[in-house]
């Protein structure tokens, strides 16, 4: 079983965090635990080169944000990086405000995600 760890920022506290995804045999993935991590533990693991994409599901007993407990997240159009979001009144899209690069934009609430291009 393939699993990797993906990068994710916590916009309340700026805590960067990984999160453990399975690759399931349908080829989907499965969000498995969530754990803090630092910029340097991050690269030297390469959790920054860390690539899923496609179908992304959270397990039942996936924690949630290490930092705020949040268990939904989005990710930053621009940069690539996860972040930590509560769902939202039935929108399609919602405001959103990345704390890493810093810019606000609505957020496509989707199963979907291409994780490749973050880079740290
Ligand atoms: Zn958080
Ligand atoms: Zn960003």
């Amino acid at each position: 079983m393939k699993a990797v760890v993906v990068m994710a920022q916590c916009p309340k506290t700026h805590g960067l965090y990984g999160i453990r995804a399975q690759n399931e045999r349908d080829g989907s993935w499965l969000m498995t635990w969530a754990f803090k991590l630092n910029s340097k533990t991050a690269t030297s693991e390469g959790y920054d080169r860390s690539e899923i994409s496609g179908i992304v599901n959270m397990s039942v007993d996936y924690p949630g944000c290490p930092y705020c407990g949040t268990i939904g997240w989005v990710q930053c159009g621009r940069c690539g990086i996860l972040s930590c979001y509560e769902d939202g009144p039935n929108d399609d899209s919602v405001q959103f405000r990345c704390p890493r690069c810093g810019i606000s934009s609505g957020v496509e609430v989707a199963e979907s995600f291409d994780l490749s291009s973050v880079s740290f």
